[in-house]
């Protein structure tokens, strides 16, 4: 995953990282759909994720989100859920905090992670600016210029 917390001259070492460009460069997902098989889903092995306890607090993330699009009857489809999931991916690499959360808090509240990812982005000129939504619902902008090593 993107270690956005690392010093900008500091660049990664060992396999490469995950980044959005990565994640972009992704095959198509296959599908299956058959008699037998009305979902489509096909076999796969994500072990090599599956390990890390966050990667469950993922996948239980991800089924409250969609039990709560469900009750809140919020247009679209799987598709177009899949496509959120693949877009809020790659909008990791772009997160920002927000200042209004971070200004609240007390001197020794420790480490609280204030950061959201971009829900809508617009590339243009080399810059990608993003909307973004944080748990209290302030919203902000933020820009980042796509060159940068963490990008790539
Ligand atoms: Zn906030």
């Amino acid at each position: 995953m993107p270690n956005l917390g690392r010093a900008i001259n500091n660049p990664p070492r060992g396999p490469r990282p995950i980044t959005a460009r990565a994640i972009t460069e992704r095959k198509p997902m296959p599908t299956n759909i058959t008699d037998a098989n009305p979902t489509g889903i096909t076999d796969y092995n994500i072990h090599r994720f599956a390990q890390l306890p966050e990667w469950q607090h993922l996948a239980q993330a991800i089924n409250t989100v969609v039990l709560a699009a469900n009750r809140a009857r919020i247009p679209g489809d799987e598709d177009d859920f899949v496509e959120a999931i693949a877009h809020l991916a790659r909008g990791v690499a772009f997160m920002d905090c927000c200042e209004q959360c971070e200004n609240s808090l007390d001197d020794d509240a420790g480490f609280v992670d204030t950061s959201a990812a971009p829900y809508t982005t617009t590339i243009d000129g080399g810059w990608l600016h993003g909307r973004y939504r944080c748990w209290q619902g302030h919203e902000w902008t933020c820009g980042y210029a796509l060159d940068h090593w963490l990008y790539q």
